[in-house]
């Protein structure tokens, strides 16, 4: 595969082989210095750095709003003390969004932003190669030469790649290229097109089915059945593109997790609906093979169905009622007006 999916090759090679690994720069690239506690070893492979906007006391902080400025591409240096210790690449520009299940403490109402990586590398780089690279006086360094406080920073080119190949990684600018095509752009996290559409859109799906998987487990929230994680994919209860900003915040309760085995098709195509009591229903007209696989399903309990996500449901079920015409796009007369969560 080519594209921005070579990041994930680069770490799933990592692992196995203590060779030199290349990674891909591109001349537009920024680098980011992560400040992060032992969450690290959650946000790392999640792929996840958020900040809050606001914090306890209603104050904004710089080191927060530089998540602002990271783009698809970008390379985020992990650092947490007294050494650098994982390299990621920045799949989807910052979106605003709930802290993620995993990795953080603030509480889950909390309004933040949130840019999702693909981890390159766990990488040890020491602290004292570290201050023999970066001035002191520069971020992230205070003029004393000591780490900065606070979250994220930016670091310069030079630095940055020089603590790259520190870490054994051997620097190229060409193959990560962007995709030929950009897929529907308005459906993924990372906002309209860009070379870099596909990586964020497969990054999304990863993050959304990683934070279902640990809220609900491995199972089916239409059949039921327990799958392996492979064949369960993060279903938008209500598409991304329909929600209001507030309801794109909301990751934890606008997707579940539906199995390949037809529940997932079946739900977006809007064949089953979710009742008011969180039953499933048929919807609309089938061929035989299709109405069987529907008449298993009806009457069900869907497991994601709750007070949180209750109003998703009624979204799907009202754009998917009467639109027995085929007609496509839904008409905003049939559109459910959410309410505030
Ligand atoms: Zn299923």
């Amino acid at each position: 595969m080519d594209g921005p999916l070579c990041s994930m090759n680069e770490y799933m090679t990592s692992s196995s082989h203590p060779v030199p690994m290349k990674i891909s720069v591109t001349r537009e690239a920024n680098f980011w210095w992560a400040s992060q506690s032992e969450n690290f070893r959650d946000v790392f492979p999640d792929g996840t750095l958020w900040a809050p906007l606001r914090g306890s006391i209603g104050q904004r902080n710089a080191f927060w709003d530089t998540l602002l400025d990271v783009r698809p591409g970008d390379i985020v240096l992990h650092y947490v003390r007294p050494a650098i210790r994982g390299i990621s690449r920045a799949a989807t520009l910052p979106v605003l969004a709930y802290p993620p299940a995993r990795g953080y403490k603030e509480p889950a109402d909390t309004e933040g932003r949130l840019v999702l990586t693909d981890p390159v590398r766990e990488v040890h780089i020491p602290w004292d190669d570290i201050r023999d690279i970066l001035p002191p006086g520069k971020r992230p360094l205070t003029i004393k030469g000591t780490p900065m406080r606070g979250y994220f920073f930016d670091v310069s080119r030079e630095g940055a790649l020089q603590l790259l190949q520190k870490a054994g990684l051997e620097i190229t600018d060409g193959p990560c290229e962007g995709p030929p095509e950009a897929a529907s752009a308005d459906q993924h996290l990372g906002g309209p097109s860009d070379k870099w559409t596909l990586g964020a859109i497969r990054t999304e799906q990863r993050f959304l089915r990683n934070q279902q998987l640990l809220l609900r487990g491995s199972s089916c929230s239409i059949c039921g059945h327990s799958f392996p994680e492979q064949l369960l994919v993060a279903a938008h209860i209500k598409p991304r593109k329909d929600c209001s900003e507030k309801e794109r915040m909301d990751t934890r309760n606008v997707s579940m997790l539906a199995c390949l085995f037809g529940c997932d098709a079946l739900f977006e195509l809007g064949y089953i609906v979710v009742d008011e009591s969180g039953l499933i229903q048929a919807c609309k007209p089938a061929s035989k093979q299709v109405s069987a696989r529907i008449e298993g399903l009806a009457g069900r309990k869907c497991r994601a169905h709750d007070e949180r996500s209750r109003g998703y449901f009624a979204w799907h079920r009202q754009a998917h009622s009467g639109k027995v015409d085929q007609a496509g796009a839904n008409t905003p007369d049939l559109r459910w007006h959410p309410r505030s969560p």
